[in-house]
């Protein structure tokens, strides 16, 4: 149960959430943060204590980048002792990534960082936006039998679920179910009351201090097959010059084109020094390069399994990886080992 002294941050990033119509054009644009508290006095009825921070410019969540995750990362930071708590307002586009890359970017973390959105506006009548920031809210002030929080890492509230954040994908452009975590339970199950599956939730270890890794380095790239995929278009992905990583978006349990082109392009790519990591096109399921010889070709080529990573775990976290200065070899090696809950190893 929250108790009154619960202190809960919000971070207004910008997003669907908090946009209204521009009347001259009739597109959606981000809007400020008053307007999107004054849409929601249900607010004022919470028990906990709630203050607020925004981008000076919210943005649509296409716009995201390293710069804004850093953004936020430090704002967690600096704020970090003061509160129980954080809810990021965020655009549902590329929630996944971010809520990927902060949970490799702040280490230690043992409070909640809670990350919502909606697809209507929160000015709409029908909107998710009211229901969707709320329950985030309570999920940040959620605490545990030992008094502890309830929620130890960075996950995604969205409709009816708690998602881990480095284990979801957007799914749906249309309904207000868009989040889904094929590849891991859902944290908790939002009903009449807000279910919390425990041994589901993440438990890292206490006693670490709490630590922001700033650095993500954007030399990385993906690369997604398909029936027919030239010599030429791959062989120039892997060249692209400065590039330290790929992950390879392969077919099924982690296949390839069965080709001595494909292979040779991915060993020489290898030997020069570029990491790639394999992940599935499916969003269940893990890579299991030996099952056929597609795959076995592949790992023989010398590529890493991303065992059942998401593409957004998988391309933020080779980003935090060699943004810690990790050489091709020791982030291979960690892209394959589970780090904040992202992999079944
Ligand atoms: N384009 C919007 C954004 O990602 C979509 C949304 O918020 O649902 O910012």
């Amino acid at each position: 149960m929250a108790s009154k002294q619960q202190k809960i941050l919000l971070i207004y990033t910008g997003g669907t959430i908090g946009m209204i119509e521009n009347p001259a054009t009739k597109a959606l644009e981000p809007f400020d943060f008053n307007h999107l508290l004054d849409n929601v006095p249900k607010i004022k009825m919470l028990d906990f204590e709630i203050d607020n921070c925004q981008f000076d410019v919210p943005i649509d969540s296409a716009q995201m980048d390293p710069s804004h995750w850093r953004q936020i990362a430090k704002v967690i930071e600096d704020n970090y002792a003061g509160y129980d708590g954080f809810v990021i307002l965020h655009g549902t586009d590329t929630m996944a990534y971010t809520a990927s890359a902060l949970s490799f970017m702040l280490n230690n973390l043992t409070k909640p960082v809670i990350i919502t959105g909606s697809q209507l506006p929160i000015g709409e009548v029908r909107t998710d936006g009211e229901e969707n920031l709320i329950t985030a809210l309570q999920v940040a002030a959620a605490r545990d039998v030992d008094g502890g929080p309830m929620v130890r890492e960075v996950a995604i509230l969205f409709q009816d679920s708690l998602l881990r954040g480095n284990r979801s994908t957007k799914f749906s452009a249309d309904n207000f179910d868009a989040f889904q975590s094929s590849n891991y339970p859902v944290l908790a199950h939002i009903g009449l009351a807000i279910n919390y599956n425990k041994e589901a939730l993440l438990r890292p270890s206490q006693g670490k201090e709490f630590k922001a890794e700033y650095f993500m380095d954007t030399n990385v790239a993906f690369l997604d097959l398909f029936p027919g995929i030239q010599e030429s278009v791959v062989r120039a992905t892997l060249s692209i010059p400065g590039l330290k990583g790929v992950v390879l978006k392969s077919f099924g349990v982690g296949n390839g084109p069965n080709s001595p082109w494909f292979f040779n392009c991915i060993r020489d790519a290898v030997q020069n020094g570029l990491l790639i990591v394999n992940v599935s096109q499916c969003s269940n399921g893990m890579v299991s390069p030996m099952k056929y010889s597609a795959g076995v070709g592949l790992a023989n080529a010398g590529i890493i399994s991303g065992h059942d990573l998401t593409s957004e775990a998988a391309i933020t976290k080779m980003m935090y990886l060699f943004g810690m200065g990790a050489t091709q070899q020791l982030a291979g090696k960690y892209m394959e080992k589970n780090l904040h809950g992202e992999l079944t190893e």
